[in-house]
């Protein structure tokens, strides 16, 4: 079935030249150069359609391709054998010219639609690879990225900056009593609520787990811990519904501000890191600067 293309082009090819010299009875004289390019035309029309079902999973190129290349290939069949014989087939030659234009046009909507799809292809592979898959916010390698050049521009202009890490408070506990599903619906409940809650240039990401990480640009470590607040609060009054008792949870955040004397941008991670570990370790549900 894959090589049914092939093989038509090869029937077809056969049928063409024996209804042609049928047709003209006329034609005794065999020219070898006009049939060496004839077959030359069908070995390189057969060896673009091996080529072209590399890409037979991309539909519509293929169907393109294989159009655009049907009618090239008819079109330069009958102006071959024009030279296979030593007679004139003067009455195909509209025709001729017709199927190479439509053949072309195939080929360039195929190369057109090509491009598009590699640029789609691009586009989500940058997507996959700088998302989280589950919640759909930013991945932790991204935001390492956006954090040191963050660090650099407040530690150049000497502007604030607030970093806060938050995990969800017993998050195990809540995976083994109503399952993992259910845990994958509470992490997607938290990340779109902290996503109201944040301002246009802040920067929410998935550290991984539970743990989730906020960078705050042009914040003070003030302002940084009433945006924590904001969060602890938001998230005690949400909850996840279930066919017994709704899931509501809490979380622990830790923050910390840019200070002038940080050589990294990993010292704030650190200090961050150490804040949320007081915040777990003094009861949880809570927000703890450092
Ligand atoms: P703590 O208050 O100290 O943070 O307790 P915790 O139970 O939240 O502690 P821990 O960080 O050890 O637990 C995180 C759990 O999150 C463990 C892991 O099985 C679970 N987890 C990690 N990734 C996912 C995920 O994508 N979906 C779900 N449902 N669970 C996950
Ligand atoms: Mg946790």
């Amino acid at each position: 079935m894959k090589y049914i293309y092939p093989v038509l082009v090869l029937l077809l090819s056969f049928v063409f030249i024996m209804v042609e010299t049928n047709v003209n009875q006329r034609s005794i004289d065999l020219n070898y150069f006009g049939l060496a390019a004839y077959g030359s035309i069908t070995i390189i029309m057969l060896l673009a359609l091996f080529i072209v079902q590399k890409i037979s999973d991309i539909q519509e190129v293929y169907f393109y391709l294989l159009a655009g290349f049907s009618f090239v290939y008819v079109s330069l069949l009958t102006a071959t054998l024009k030279n296979v014989y030593t007679y004139a087939v003067s009455d195909v030659s509209i025709l001729e010219d017709l199927f190479r234009l439509v053949g072309f046009g195939f080929v360039i909507v195929a190369i057109i639609k090509w491009i598009k799809y590699n640029e789609e292809v691009k586009q989500r592979l940058i997507e996959l690879a700088s998302t989280d898959d589950l919640t759909g916010i930013m991945n932790r390698r991204v935001f390492d990225i956006e954090l040191i050049r963050e660090f650099a521009n407040a530690k150049r202009y000497n502007k604030s900056l607030s970093l806060i890490t938050v995990d969800i408070d017993n998050f195990k506990i809540i995976n083994d009593k109503h399952g993992h599903f259910m845990g994958d619906l509470v992490l997607k409940l938290f990340t779109n609520e902290v996503l109201s809650l944040l301002r246009q240039g802040d920067l929410f990401s998935r550290w991984g787990g539970d743990e989730f990480s906020i960078l705050l640009p042009q914040t003070s470590g003030k302002n940084a811990l009433r945006v924590a607040e904001k969060i602890r609060f938001a998230i005690k009054n949400i909850h996840v519904k279930t066919d017994h008792d709704p899931i509501y949870f809490t979380v622990s955040l830790g923050i910390t501000e840019f200070l002038s004397e940080d050589q990294d941008h990993l010292i704030m991670v650190e200090r961050a890191d150490k804040a949320l570990y007081e915040a777990k370790e003094s009861g949880r549900d809570k927000s703890v600067p450092r």
